[in-house]
């Protein structure tokens, strides 16, 4: 998976949220060890916010940059006295959104005491909503939907976190995953379509603890329970776990790049491994687009798995093309443009004694403008390859993403309005292959309407406006 934001071709995830409730736990650094799990789900900052679990005061530390940036020595963490705690790492849309006191978890006061939000999603109706409260005199110092929501829950009358976001819930519209603390509890709330996943997992020694992925609870030692429902509402406190179903599910929708791309190879979703899927997905690209080559290689990270089915079950050996420089600062040098016409790449080198004279199949998980598929390509071509002919575990990207994904406009993206054919002469690859989105459903094994598959195929579950 390339998570550089420095690059801006490849799709970028937004967010991951953790938070539990334990009587005789170090949550905060637990918390801080999900949020290593939780990385790649976003890179510019990252913080925690946790409570002795009596409504006192919240700590709250958070800062721009990755996980050990923000928290340099975790060890101090486990020095924290609490109960509960959340945490958030953020990626976010466009300019105004990476600005510093966009960081979270929010943490504001009101008359019941202090509230901490973390998010991860985007919700379609945020300007209506903050508007209204505008007009009645509220005051927003960040662009999140957690002040919103923040902001919402405040107007409520009740002192009960969970009535008050009841109350709320039902007037959101969009795509959204939050954990909510007012220092007393900790709660989760999901969309009714279940855009972004959350699940729950038991402590180890008592307490149950949020995320956004399951590999977070492998790190931390916790067991997975159950996902949490599409609508549904997840109340941890001193008395345990409680569920409330806030709004109906018209039909789970589940982000089908979750699968694709986003999520970590060792998380499960729905049940179903994702390094698994993707492996499938190799394979059933090479029945759908077989072709005759030499080699098979992926784009590291997260096209190995799918390259390796490729080879697989078109019998061909699987090869290490491609080599990924992992110590790449997120404020690199990038290289002038005539290094880049000629194909030198400080991230990505081919391995020349591999592809030199080779007809390679190069896979990917995805294409959105094309560029990273150019320069792959130039970087092949430079190293000696005769023939790259790209393979793609997904079928062509033609919409944008108003779940929560930054997804450029679709005028930006290759495959927009324009058929597949056309596509290898722009990138200059010798033939292309989309996975079809019949045998890309297949591979996950869920049936299609389980899916969000709106940015392949137009039919957005729920639109702005
Ligand atoms: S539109 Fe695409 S990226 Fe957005 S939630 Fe749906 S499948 Fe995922």
């Amino acid at each position: 998976m390339n998570c550089d934001p420095a690059c801006g071709a490849k799709l970028q995830e937004a967010c991951g949220v953790c938070g539990g409730f334990a009587a005789d736990q170090p949550l905060a650094f637990l918390n801080c060890f999900s949020l290593y799990a939780l990385q790649h789900r976003g890179q510019e900052s990252a913080g925690i916010a946790a409570g002795p679990g009596n409504g006192r005061k919240l700590w709250l530390k958070k800062g721009m940059g990755l996980v050990s940036d923000v928290f340099p020595d975790s060890a101090d963490l486990k020095g924290i006295v609490c109960k509960l705690a959340i945490g958030h790492v953020r990626y976010s849309y466009g300019q105004e959104g990476r600005a510093p006191e966009n960081t979270q978890p929010l943490k504001l006061r009101y008359r019941h005491g202090e509230l901490a939000v973390v998010h991860n999603g985007h919700l379609l109706n945020s300007a209506e909503l903050r508007e209204e409260l505008e007009c009645q005199g509220a005051i927003f110092q960040t662009d999140t939907d957690s002040e919103l929501l923040a902001h919402m829950v405040a107007r409520q009358g009740s002192s009960c976190l969970a009535d008050a976001l009841a109350a709320v819930v039902p007037r959101l519209k969009g795509a959204f995953a939050f954990i909510v603390s007012d220092g007393h509890k900790v709660i989760g709330l999901r969309d009714g379509y279940g855009f972004r996943p959350l699940s729950i997992a038991s402590l180890d020694g008592g307490g149950y603890f949020l995320a956004s992925e399951t590999c977070a609870f492998d790190t931390i030692g916790a067991s997975f329970i159950r996902d949490m429902e599409p609508g549904e509402m997840v109340i941890l406190d001193e008395n345990g776990l409680h569920s409330r179903r806030l709004v109906d599910s018209p039909c789970h929708k589940l982000c089908v790049f979750e699968y694709i791309y986003f999520a970590r190879p060792d998380s499960n979703l729905k049940g179903i491994n994702v390094h698994l899927v993707r492996r499938e997905l190799g394979r059933q690209l090479a029945r759908e687009h077989p072709v005759k080559a030499d080699i098979v290689s992926g784009v590291p990270d997260s096209s190995i798995a799918a390259a390796s089915g490729f080879a697989e079950e078109a019998g061909l050996p699987y090869e290490m093309g491609l080599v990924k420089n992992r110590y790449i600062g997120r404020t690199f040098i990038k290289p002038t443009q005539k290094m880049r016409e000629e194909g030198v790449d400080i991230k990505l080198n081919a391995v020349k004694k591999i592809v030199e004279g080779k007809s390679v199949v190069l896979v990917d998980d995805s294409i959105v403008r094309g560029t990273t598929s150019v320069k792959l390509i130039k970087i092949m071509r430079r190293a000696g390859a005769r023939e790259v002919h790209l393979r793609i575990s997904s079928p062509p990207v033609k919409g944008s993403c108003f779940y929560g994904i930054d997804i450029p406009d679709a005028h930006e993206l290759i495959a927009y309005n324009r058929p597949a054919d056309e596509i290898p002469a722009l990138i200059e690859a010798d033939s292309i292959g989309y996975l079809s989105m019949e045998k890309t459903v297949k591979a996950i094994g869920l049936s299609a309407d389980q899916l969000c598959r709106a940015c392949f195929t137009g039919h957005y579950p729920v639109l702005p406006g």
